[in-house]
């Protein structure tokens, strides 16, 4: 008897903690989105605020190397006017992705990296870290960890590859 009731215990113990997680967890995506809203560090980066070396500038976007790299390879092309994501992007936004993609693309074929090895995408709101649009260049994929392959995992609800993205916003109303 005493077993039984100790094992309900437990369990409840572990659901009064996995709840405690949760509610945690949701606090702290709230805060850091209200930390984001403050500052931008990519418009901080774009204005020269926060040093950073580009790989190329462009009027319309810079590309740079991203902090922690998922890969050998690993750049950020982000557009030099602040929107916060994809999904803050309307249909006939498609041409900054295209503008976006193909200057990453031109950039990693300078590097000499195949492009079928690379992986071109973008976060999903609210798995955004920064909230201004980046597109990710990642080379080589087969080279990615375990856990480098899930956070940038094509065709899930936190990843979008770029091809994925265009048709997202073609399908926008
Ligand atoms: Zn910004
Ligand atoms: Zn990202």
């Amino acid at each position: 008897m005493t077993i039984v009731k100790n094992k309900k215990r437990c369990r409840k113990l572990i659901y009064i903690g996995l709840l405690a997680v949760a509610v945690f967890l949701v606090f702290w995506a709230y805060l850091s989105s209200q930390s984001a809203m403050a500052t931008c560090i990519f418009c901080d980066i774009i204005s020269g605020k926060s040093p950073t070396k580009f790989e190329v500038e462009t009027d319309d976007y810079v590309i740079f190397k991203d902090i922690k790299p998922a890969s050998d390879h690993h750049y950020l092309a982000v557009p030099k006017r602040h929107t916060e994501s994809v999904v803050a992007l309307t249909k006939n936004d498609i041409e900054v992705v295209n503008t976006l993609e193909s200057g990453m693309r031109k950039f990693l074929a300078t590097k000499g990296i195949e492009s079928n090895e690379t992986l071109l995408g973008f976060h999903m709101p609210p798995f955004i870290t920064v909230k201004h649009l980046h597109l990710h260049g990642i080379a080589p994929r087969s080279n990615m960890s375990f856990l480098m392959r899930f956070i940038f995992k094509p065709h899930s609800a936190w990843f979008k590859l770029v091809d994925e993205a265009k048709e997202y916003l073609q399908n926008k109303s």
